[in-house]
């Protein structure tokens, strides 16, 4: 990851630790589709429900490196909206 936008110079890594609000986030996009996954494993392969949370988390790990991509890009929107000056 660039340390500052390449075209505008903006920093992304305002302070250390910046990217720690980025976890709550990348939580917040994740339930949904793990709610999905989980259920849809538990509906149509009848599985016990442990089973079926333990699948969900294993097909959902390829798209983690994604999610966090997207959780790091919607925390910056927000800083930004709330906090442009910094
Ligand atoms: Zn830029």
């Amino acid at each position: 990851m660039y340390e500052q936008c390449p075209h505008c110079g903006h920093t992304y890594e305002r302070e250390p630790g910046y990217f720690l609000g980025a976890l709550y986030v990348s939580y917040l996009l994740s339930i949904p589709p793990g709610l999905v996954l989980v259920l849809g494993i538990w509906h149509f392969t009848r599985w016990p429900f442990d089973w079926s949370v333990g699948a969900a988390f294993l097909a959902y790990l390829p798209l983690v490196p994604l999610v966090t991509r997207w959780a790091r890009v919607l925390w910056m929107h927000l800083d930004w909206h709330f906090d442009p000056g910094a």
